[in-house]
């Protein structure tokens, strides 16, 4: 390339699928000094801040919050309620079941994993055969993926219900709501899951480092069962903010606890309903210029079946391993970032795609015309049409 300049400057767009973009309100919320942790306006806020958490989830039922990553919620959730020597169900579309199913393992219980693959939904008839066989219900709970961000899957949390309640099998829903969770609709206690777990950097826009443990009444009866729970990822004292230092087990996220709030005020002003709808409308936008460039022949998407797709992430492969020279092109000439192709086989093929949280139309376009230039930069074979394509949805 000649007379070649980059044309990165200029403010950032990190379109990874978590973390996720930061609002300016949640990084303003956090840039002040620290609060005292023992008394006053912190320990105010908690109340609020925990109904508005469950309003998030749909949910009338418990939220703990633990200082931790996602990974962390997988072990706390577990620690509450399996007890080592018992068996987890979990059926698998993508890198982030075989985690969580790793967890169980590491707590030592038993994971019984089912694959489905990395490019469609569950398939009910496989997890019915394995339900059916259990007789003794020696499976505890059946570890569910909603929403597999490095597939891009989104699995059906309500058909996995209905099947659980047809067999008349006592597991626990236990739902990693990490990716989805203020993205892809999601309603807790609609669904009759007993236990979520997420975490506050992708569809609840703060920076990492804060996790959430939803439990319902069913859960807590388990846990009321269990031989012992490790002290720190024990539930029970983070239901109470009243009991504010045992709460948090030592010293609050204190700032996060800010951004948090300042993130979920954006996500109550415009209405959850209205988030889901905004995502849907955004990842149908894409989706459409996607489906217009595989037509070249150079581009697939991971998943075939729209109403498997969730709308917070998009999993995708360039033919020839094209996908690290665009996503490089993309973050070095244009200031866009793309996230890596995680848990495929094809390392240099696959990327993501992150539309989830504090996206709008105007970045989906920007983000399809940054991948439009990459792919004329790098001569790779397109349909025609992809931006106007988009476009029309987003024009709808
Ligand atoms: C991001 C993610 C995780 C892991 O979260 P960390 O905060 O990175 O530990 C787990 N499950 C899903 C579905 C995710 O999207």
């Amino acid at each position: 390339m000649t007379n070649h300049i980059s044309l990165a400057q200029g403010r950032e767009y990190l379109a990874i699928p978590g973390p996720s973009v930061m609002p300016d309100a949640v990084l303003q919320a956090m840039h002040r000094p620290s609060p005292n942790i023992y008394e006053g306006e912190l320990i105010e806020m908690m109340p609020a801040l925990t109904a508005d958490l469950k309003r998030v989830a749909r949910t009338d039922h418990h939220v703990a919050i633990y200082i931790a990553n996602g990974h962390g919620t997988w072990e706390a959730a577990l620690s509450n309620v399996i007890a080592p020597g018992e068996t987890v169900l979990a059926p698998a579309s993508g890198r982030f079941t075989y985690g969580w199913a790793e967890m169980a393992e590491g707590i030592g219980a038993t994971a019984q994993v089912i694959n489905f693959g990395t490019s469609s939904g569950w398939d009910f008839d496989l997890i019915a055969e394995a339900l059916r066989a259990d007789k003794a219900q020696e499976i505890k709970a059946v570890l569910a993926v909603h929403v597999d961000t490095s597939s891009s899957i989104r699995n059906d949390i309500p058909a996995l219900r209905a099947l659980l309640d047809d067999l008349n099998h006592p597991a626990l829903l236990m739902a990693d709501c990490i990716a989805s969770l203020g993205c892809d609709r999601f309603e807790m206690d609609a669904w009759g899951v007993d236990v979520m777990v997420t975490a506050c950097q992708k569809g609840l826009m703060t920076p990492a480092g804060i996790g959430f443990v939803y439990f319902n009444e069913k859960a807590a009866a388990k846990r009321a069962t269990m031989p012992r729970v490790s002290q720190y990822w024990d539930w029970i004292p983070r239901t109470q903010p009243e009991l504010f230092y045992q709460y948090f087990n030592g010293t609050a996220p204190t700032h996060h606890l800010y951004g948090l709030r300042a993130a979920l005020d954006l996500i109550h002003a415009e209405g959850i309903e209205h988030v889901w709808t905004r995502h849907e409308r955004l990842a149908t936008a894409i989706w459409a210029a996607c489906e217009t460039w595989a037509d070249g022949g150079a581009l697939h998407l991971n998943v075939a079946d729209r109403t498997d797709r969730s709308h917070a992430v998009t999993a995708l492969r360039l033919t020839d391993g094209q996908g690290t020279p665009l996503r490089r092109f993309t973050e070095t000439q244009l200031g866009l970032t793309l996230g890596i192709g995680l848990g495929m086989e094809d390392w240099d093929g696959c990327f993501r795609l992150g539309h989830m949280g504090h996206v709008n139309g105007q970045m989906v376009m920007a983000m399809l015309g940054g991948m439009e230039t990459a792919m004329a930069a790098l001569n790779i074979p397109r349909g025609t049409g992809a931006l106007e394509a988009a476009a029309a949805i987003l024009a709808a």
